[in-house]
């Protein structure tokens, strides 16, 4: 459980996130919503403890004080991230990539010492929970954008994480293929009990897969709700 308690971000004098308490459950799928520059960007590094405060606090796991170093540990172990543009390292194979999280700050070591047999199982295994097995050994840049954002979702599954946070992770997919993405977002939270916060943009998909939906405008919140409930008001 993550929870917030009056928190807000300026950026200069730009307010993009007024006051907001909320409690963020466990193995929810919650959808963020909002159209560019709503403030779901903020939002979500607010979650992850990568955003300075303009006010309140944020609670991890029962961990009190945004910033002891003990709730930052615990968040960066069972915190993984899913981003748009989905970071991956483009001459690398999927399967580096998978493992990528796993080399923490030894990565210069682990060049020259490869990984274990059981980590690149673990990675082959992510792999195959996403249906990319046999893609394990082509490089990034030759998959397809719904693959290689495949590839970013088993990577973070390798990661173990207990909370799935991702910015927009279908924005840059066309729509059958950005629906069949999140679609394995969902699939995989549900499947291990993962909680999830996603932001999207497209309120057709948020109702389909969130089962609480955050609606943002201008850096506030304007809806929070079951998705049955956002279509009542429209
Ligand atoms: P969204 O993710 O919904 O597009 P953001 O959280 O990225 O929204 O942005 C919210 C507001 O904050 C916008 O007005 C944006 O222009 C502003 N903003 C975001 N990041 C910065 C930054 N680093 N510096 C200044 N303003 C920013
Ligand atoms: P080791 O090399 O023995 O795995 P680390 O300090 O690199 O030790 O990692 C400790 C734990 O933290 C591991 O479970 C690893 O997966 C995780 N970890 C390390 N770095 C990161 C990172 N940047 N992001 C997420 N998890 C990480």
């Amino acid at each position: 459980m993550i929870q917030l308690e009056n928190i807000s971000v300026k950026y200069g004098k730009t307010v993009a996130l007024h006051p907001v308490s909320l409690d963020i459950k466990d193995s929810q799928f919650t959808v963020l919503l909002g159209s560019s520059g709503a403030g779901k960007s903020t939002f979500l590094r607010c979650l992850n403890l990568m955003n300075p405060l303009e006010s309140g606090n944020i609670r991890v796991s029962g961990f009190e004080g945004s910033w002891e170093k003990r709730a930052l540990q615990i968040l960066r172990r069972e915190t993984g991230m899913i981003f748009q543009q989905h970071q991956l390292i483009e001459r690398q194979t999927a399967l580096q990539n998978v493992l990528m999280g796993r080399l923490g700050y030894h990565s210069f070591f682990r060049t020259l010492f490869p990984l274990s047999k059981a980590e690149q199982e673990l990675g082959l295994q992510c792999l195959k929970r996403v249906g990319l097995l046999d893609k394990a050994l082509c490089r990034v840049d030759e998959l397809s954008g719904g693959q290689q954002q495949r590839v970013g979702i088993a990577r973070v599954l390798a990661q173990k994480p207990k909370t799935i946070l991702a910015d927009e992770p279908v924005a840059s997919l066309d729509p059958a293929t950005a629906d069949k993405v999140l679609n394995l977002i969902h699939t995989i939270c549900k499947e291990d009990g993962i909680s999830a916060v996603v932001s999207l943009h497209q309120v057709d998909l948020a109702k389909k897969y969130g089962d609480r939906i955050i609606g943002l405008a201008a850096g506030r919140v304007v809806f929070d709700g079951q998705p049955d409930e956002l279509s009542e008001r429209q």
